[in-house]
């Protein structure tokens, strides 16, 4: 009998009719096909222990159901969160929770924590890292960009040098318009390593474009080796450095780390590392640091 004519015990609105066994079975079997229809796909490869775990805690119908949902919600809900970590290119790892305070005294920790709340991406604010390399510069950028991301939001990781010789390229290759729309798309983009080696005005007047066309839209988190003052410098013009500046922190929150490079203190400590007589501990500061070696970072 074609499937379409058969007696049909299936849910309706008004609820499940009086069901044959036979119906019920088939539906049943079914049901794989049925979740995978449904893109319940959670739901399908762990429901036997779902039902056993339900059946032992005694759970009725309602609340069996909810607990089957609530796994199908986690696992979407993980599935995004890996989509969207995956698609922000974070270098490595690192936490708010992994950043130790004590290391880095310049830091308040209040100000740090109030960051990671996110309310300055919901807002489009900007936040300014400065500080000589070895700070934690990185490791608050990805971290902060973590709990952005943990939040919903959209974020890209890139470095300063990476994103401008994208946009060298693509203004060469007469794409540049489609590339400023790529970076200006994150809800959150983080910037990197400003600094570490000056840019040519055209590289300079390319960046402008990017920060106007995020202006009042996005945030962006910007790390600098060099303080805000030094921009001219590192734009290698001083009407771009004073126009990029002026929208970087018209809303936008500066936390300017001091101290000694974390890296260093970490060889110090496994004796590793002994600070040479009268230099300082942390390599760069005061002038224009060598870029980081990339195992280092
Ligand atoms: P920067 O970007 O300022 O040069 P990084 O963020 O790359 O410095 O820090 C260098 C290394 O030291 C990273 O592995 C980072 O996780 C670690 N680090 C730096 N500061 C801290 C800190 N206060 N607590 C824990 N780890 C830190
Ligand atoms: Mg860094």
């Amino acid at each position: 009998m074609p499937r379409t004519t058969q007696k049909t015990s299936a849910p309706t609105r008004g609820g499940m009719t009086a069901a044959e066994p036979a119906e019920i079975q088939r539906l049943v079997e079914d049901l794989d096909g049925m979740l995978s229809r449904l893109r319940l796909g959670a739901i399908r490869e762990q429901l036997d222990g779902l039902l056993e775990e339900a059946a032992r805690r005694q759970l009725n119908l309602r609340e069996a159901l909810a607990w089957i949902c609530a796994a199908e919600v986690a696992s979407k809900e993980q599935r995004r969160l890996s989509m969207a970590m995956t698609i922000a290119h974070f270098p490595f790892v690192r936490t708010l929770e992994g950043f130790e305070f004590e290391a880095q005294p310049s830091i308040e920790p209040g100000k740090i924590r109030d960051l990671g709340t996110c309310r300055w991406v919901a807002n489009g604010d900007n936040v300014v890292l400065l500080g000589p390399p070895g700070v934690g510069k990185t490791h608050l950028e990805v971290a902060l960009g973590r709990e952005a991301v943990a939040r919903g939001y959209t974020a890209q990781f890139t470095t300063a040098m990476e994103l401008i010789g994208a946009l060298v390229k693509a203004q060469q290759q007469g794409t540049l318009e489609m590339r400023l729309a790529q970076y200006a798309k994150p809800k959150l983009l983080i910037i990197d390593e400003l600094g570490y080696l000056p840019l040519e005005p055209e590289a300079g007047h390319l960046f402008f474009q990017l920060i106007s066309r995020r202006y009042e839209q996005g945030s962006v988190l910007i790390s600098s080796n060099r303080p805000v003052d030094e921009w001219d410098e590192v734009f290698g013009d001083q009407v771009v450095a004073a126009a990029i500046l002026d929208r970087l922190l018209h809303h936008s929150h500066v936390v300017t780390i001091r101290g000694d490079s974390y890296r260093l203190r970490e060889k110090r400590r496994s004796g590793l590392f002994r600070p040479q007589a009268g230099g300082s501990s942390s390599a760069g500061i005061g002038g224009v640091a060598p870029p980081i070696p990339a195992e280092e970072v």
